[in-house]
């Protein structure tokens, strides 16, 4: 039986290949009701793939999908409870806004009838098939969803407009719209915000975010933009060459990434190479350094990431690091400070007081600003 507790759709051992080439490698992913669930990572890791088998576009070629805990690996796409907004929002050209958002209400039920003692030609049960049709919504009804959906995407006005003289931003409305009002339980998005520019971009990350809260429906949704992943998701699946190399709260993947990759995908970082002593020492630079406890086995081979914004620049006796600044380059809230240290690596940190290059520096830090992440082989 489901029950609210049962992840909305999970992805299971999901493994995909294009011939020889692996795609999707043993991807494991549990997605929760009413979450904005986010698939980040570059071109190529194998994001929209992911986005497809959930669909139902795509087949994995091992591993199942299960849906409020069935397996419906095997359903098609048009079986599912998820509807997808495609990249290209793939309105259709001919229809007005509320004719385009109106179309999936309008799509007959079809009835599937057995004909068990006549053999009939393809083209006659082709025909059958089709004879069997009945309406679901009348258009009294049809007409108070779309108006409803057309107010919840900010379209008021613009019901009888061609979708072909539309702005992006418009477009990609009436794609959600005609998305929504079909009330899927999921609704996948494929880098829907990629055509827009980037003030409407940055309008519509906050609006999408409203719409999910609003709706009460998950979102998938599919990017390369850090940012963009930062500001709408309730949980990011950080992606890399068909693996998920982690996966969590924006806060939980920025404060406490698992390696150098999630660190220099998500933010800025310091990566430098440490050990752990035990499990409140790390030995990086030299020196030995407290830190907040660790479950790193003592021994372990580490990389050490400190954010910029998290390092303070401080007189030389009073620092753990010392240094010479290197460069100083204004970036509108902060300046980004690059310090050469004694040993010649080089570190940033981003502060608001301006420090000369050549001047002679301390770096503090706090022992929670430490992170430890495992080495990436
Ligand atoms: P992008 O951000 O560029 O869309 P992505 O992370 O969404 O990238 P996918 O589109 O899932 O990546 O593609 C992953 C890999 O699988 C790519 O190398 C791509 O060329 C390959 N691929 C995707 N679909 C097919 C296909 N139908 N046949 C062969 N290879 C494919």
């Amino acid at each position: 039986m489901e029950n609210n507790n049962t992840p909305l759709i999970e992805l299971r051992n999901i493994s995909k290949s294009f011939g020889e080439t692996k795609v999707l490698r043993n991807i494991n992913l549990t997605i929760n009701r009413n979450e904005f669930v986010t698939l980040l990572g570059p071109s190529g890791c194998g994001k929209t793939t992911t986005l497809r088998i959930l669909g139902g576009f795509e087949s994995p070629t091992s591993g199942e999908v299960y849906f409020e805990g069935k397996d419906i690996s095997s359903v098609p796409p048009y079986e599912r409870e998820s509807n997808t907004v495609f990249q290209s929002y793939a309105l259709f050209p001919h229809l007005d806004v509320y004719d385009n958002i109106a179309f999936g209400l309008r799509i007959e039920t079809l009835e599937k009838r057995e004909y068990p003692n006549v053999e009939l030609t393809k083209k006659e049960k082709i025909k059958k098939f089709f004879y069997n049709k009945t309406k679901k919504y009348t258009e009294t009804e049809i007409e108070e969803k779309v108006n409803a959906v057309i107010k919840l995407v900010n379209l008021t006005g613009m019901e009888n407009r061609s979708v072909t003289n539309l702005s992006g931003g418009q477009r990609q409305r009436v794609a959600i719209a005609r998305a929504i009002i079909l009330r899927p339980k999921i609704l996948l998005l494929d880098e829907s915000l990629s055509a827009l520019d980037l003030k409407l971009r940055k309008d519509m990350q906050y609006e999408l975010k409203e719409l999910q809260r609003s709706t009460g429906i998950t979102f998938v949704f599919v990017t390369h933009d850090q940012e963009e992943a930062l500001t709408m998701s309730d949980k990011i699946v950080l992606m890399k060459d068909g693996n998920v190399e982690q996966q969590g709260t924006a806060e939980e993947i920025y404060n406490e990434p698992v390696n150098r990759y999630v660190a220099n995908f998500i933010g800025d970082s310091n990566i430098l190479s440490g050990k752990v002593i035990d499990s409140r020492h790390v030995e990086f630079d030299g020196e030995k350094f407290l830190m907040d406890e660790t479950n790193f086995p003592d021994g372990t081979e580490v990389d050490v990431m400190m954010r910029p914004e998290d390092l303070d620049i401080v007189y030389p006796s009073k620092g753990k690091l010392t240094g010479v600044v290197d460069s100083i380059f204004f970036k509108g809230v902060f300046y980004e400070v690059d310090v050469t240290l004694d040993n010649k690596r080089i570190v940033t940190i981003h502060t608001t007081d301006y420090i000369p290059a050549g001047k002679k520096v301390g770096i503090n830090f706090d022992t929670e600003d430490i992170t430890l992440m495992e080495k990436m082989k």
